[in-house]
């Protein structure tokens, strides 16, 4: 019998495979392809009428920081892959077989990480297909205990071990928080803005314990606010929030033109810059108040119905976040910075469908949603740069705050 492996999965993974020459954005476009060490090696040996081509435009990577990006496949001046034919396939997997792929395409969009020794799958959202079953769901995403075979591939980006570490580190509650932080997500007795706010005064809390050495306090904390949450109390501290969206704009603005000003290559995510543009009449000559008004009626006359009806999708779009990312520990920051991190991704998405459903109005819809996700994410999320810079500025700015984090996420 194949041996198998435990895993833990949102319910989505179990339904993707890709669309291959059916998808409207293939991964191959607008990404250097990285080749791991072995995959490089199995190209060196290979015996086909491929190994001209191969050789050709698989070269070693020079800036490499490891066996998984020993190599690279360049681009075409086009930005696509030169291994896709005209049907829009892979003709290494065509005509050598999935085995002969490199780690980083075989496994694409999948995210690997393994939480005490469970491995731990979920997709990243710069795949369209990832994005329609992952998000579109208005059930809200749930997670399943499921094996797979040990022959599966996979690239590992995380590994975390929460009983084997000193008793003062807050990896000890790993567990404890990631689940609470999806239970407030998904809790639609409040609006997504007021989860948001409530997991921000949360985190900074807990920010306060683990720098108090009090960090046995945060299981009682987060006793606290669920029974908060249970409750009515926390309505009115969210109705004392101002909304400023002059403030919101300018200064989300501000960071997508800082990632615009480095060049992007995705068509997709240009295309709906210009909508967002067009959608609030964003021109030189018109002032930041104009400009802020247009953005509120933006909100008020198509984004807000909408969302109304449509939230659960940048709800399961956090989830994802949260479970992909090991948050709040995932990146090593701080918590509340961590934090801060996935409110800057949510205002930055919010604040581009704002203007897109100023732009097609009455015909803004979820394929809309669904391109501006892909595209945001293949060229914000996964540009660890960008996203270091975007932290530095709020630092210096002394924009890591909760007020400001609450400005950036109200918008009435
Ligand atoms: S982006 Fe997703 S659906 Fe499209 S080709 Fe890549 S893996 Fe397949």
């Amino acid at each position: 019998m194949a041996k198998t492996r435990a895993m833990l999965v949102p319910a989505y993974m179990q339904q993707f495979s890709c669309i291959g020459s059916a998808c409207e954005d293939t991964c191959c476009a607008g990404w250097q392809v990285a080749v791991d060490r072995n995959t490089y090696k199995k190209y060196n040996k290979v015996h086909s009428d491929l190994k001209p081509f191969l050789d050709s435009h698989v070269k070693r990577n020079r800036s490499s920081k490891g066996d998984e990006d020993y190599a690279k496949i360049a681009l075409k001046s086009d930005m696509i892959c030169p291994m896709l034919n005209e049907e829009k396939l892979c003709s290494i997997q065509l005509k050598l077989g999935e085995s002969y792929l490199s780690n980083v395409c075989s496994t694409y969009p999948r995210v690997s990480n393994i939480v005490n020794g469970i491995l731990e799958k979920s997709a990243t959202m710069s795949c369209p297909e990832a994005v329609r079953l992952a998000l579109l769901n208005p059930e809200g995403i749930e997670f399943n205990e499921t094996e797979e075979s040990t022959d599966i591939r996979n690239a590992v980006k995380k590994q975390l071990n929460t009983s084997d570490v000193p008793q003062n580190q807050i990896e000890l509650f790993f567990w404890e928080l990631r689940i609470f932080s999806i239970q407030v997500l998904q809790n639609r007795k409040y609006s997504l803005a007021e989860r948001l706010i409530i997991l921000g005064m949360f985190y900074q809390n807990t920010e306060k314990l683990i720098n108090t050495d009090h960090i046995f306090e945060v299981p009682q904390l987060i006793a606290t606010y669920t029974a908060l949450l249970g409750g009515q109390g926390v309505s009115d501290i969210l109705s004392e929030i101002p909304t400023l969206s002059t403030i919101q704009m300018e200064l989300l603005k501000n960071l997508v033109d800082t990632r615009v000003i480095k060049g992007i290559r995705s068509q997709r995510y240009i295309d709906c810059l210009g909508e967002f543009m067009y959608g609030i009449n964003y021109t030189k000559e018109s002032s930041v108040e104009e400009i802020s008004r247009r953005y509120q009626a933006a909100y008020n006359d198509y984004y807000k119905p909408f969302m109304e009806q449509h939230e659960y999708v940048l709800e399961n779009y956090l989830v994802n976040y949260v479970y992909m990312r090991l948050f709040p520990l995932g990146s090593g920051n701080n918590v509340f910075e961590e934090y801060i991190m996935m409110v800057i991704h949510y205002a930055m998405i919010k604040m581009h469908l704002i203007g897109m459903a100023g732009y097609h109005k009455k015909d803004f819809s979820l394929n809309h949603v669904v391109k501006l996700i892909q595209s945001f994410a293949k060229t914000i999320e996964h540009n660890s740069l960008y996203l270091r810079e975007v932290r530095e500025l709020l630092r210096k700015n002394e924009y890591n705050s909760m007020a400001y984090m609450a400005i950036l996420i109200k918008n009435n």
